[in-house]
């Protein structure tokens, strides 16, 4: 356990920016979860309930948008913050990922302060977190 006791997931599936991001978060005190793709995001999403998730947007297969949109369309796991990671940062893109549902955006390169203010600014307050156990 992480002194934050918070975990992350991160679905990202280029293998440079997954330990990249696994190791800033860990350094940090979180619990980090991995997930290659969008599938593999989905069904850990479910498995774990992580607090919150860092979506890279272009995976192969299901994109992190679908994967956000299928998250944000369910009841149980609508509350977990998604924090959408993408490498187009282009004019519309942000209004089209915060109305997929992600709770957030940050585009690459990734600075690691942004990104960490973010991660902690979303994991879920611990009474929250007790209330659902
Ligand atoms: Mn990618």
């Amino acid at each position: 356990m992480g002194p934050l006791d918070k975990t992350v997931l991160v679905v990202e599936d280029n293998d440079i920016n997954m330990r990249l991001f696994h190791d800033m978060l860990e350094a940090r005190g979180y619990n980090v979860l991995q997930a290659q793709d969008g599938t593999e995001g989905w069904r850990m999403a479910r498995e774990h309930r992580p607090d919150p998730i860092l979506m890279d947007i272009q995976l192969p297969g299901i994109s992190g948008l679908e994967v956000t949109k299928r998250l944000k369309a369910d009841e149980t796991l609508k509350s977990i913050p998604v924090i959408a990671i993408t490498a187009f940062a282009m004019a519309g893109d942000q209004e089209k990922f915060l109305e997929g549902g992600c709770d957030a955006y940050i585009a690459k390169p990734i600075s690691v302060s942004n990104l960490l203010q973010t991660v902690e600014r979303l994991a879920k307050p611990l009474v929250a977190e007790r209330e659902a156990v």
